[in-house]
């Protein structure tokens, strides 16, 4: 599948299940430690809570994706921000999830693709200025069936989506019947 970034600095948050077993789903921190980095690019494997490979970043323009930041949500906007009943990812989540029969519980740490967080050396993060240009695009194989889960990130209080929402396009395509 190929998610591109129409118009750039949009935030595409991700999630990604073993079709067979939803418990087998990505896994933060197993990802980092066996691609031994916090930041997606080309080559990057995700893999999941048992330890096997779901999906491989087979193309990447950008080459700095976020791994930490995880998925804006309605409370912690208010949290943050003061604002109430914001549309957000995690319930943009629940929602899609809903579909499957999974809910809330169903969501682990995720993917956030043209999203820049970076971590400096004292340890020290923030969600800054994406890096994205209009165009670019990432493109992820399946190492199995799976199921993928998006959110095209709805946030306007911080730099993650350059304050300004934006469409993405998503093409899949299958092995068996092309695009
Ligand atoms: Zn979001």
């Amino acid at each position: 599948m190929r998610i591109i970034d129409l118009e750039g600095q949009q935030a595409v948050d991700f999630l990604v299940y073993d079709a067979a077993n939803h418990e087998n789903r990505y896994n933060a921190a197993n990802t980092i430690k066996i691609n031994r980095s916090v930041y997606v690019g080309k080559g990057f494997k995700l893999v999941s809570d048992l330890g096997e490979v779901l999906m491989t970043v087979v193309e990447d323009t950008v080459g700095h994706h976020d791994t930490i930041g995880g998925c804006c949500s309605t409370e912690v906007n208010h949290m943050r921000y003061g604002i109430n009943g914001t549309p957000s990812c995690r319930n943009n989540f629940t929602t899609a999830l809903r579909a499957h029969g999974m809910d809330p519980r169903d969501i682990p740490a995720n993917i956030n693709f043209f999203m820049n967080v970076p971590v400096r050396a004292d340890g020290s993060t923030e969600i800054v200025d994406g890096l994205s240009e209009p165009g670019d695009y990432v493109d992820l194989r399946a190492e199995r069936d799976v199921l993928v889960v998006i959110s095209n990130c709805p946030q306007q209080f911080n730099p993650c989506s350059g304050w300004n929402p934006t469409p993405v396009r998503i093409i899949e395509w299958h092995p068996s019947r092309g695009r």
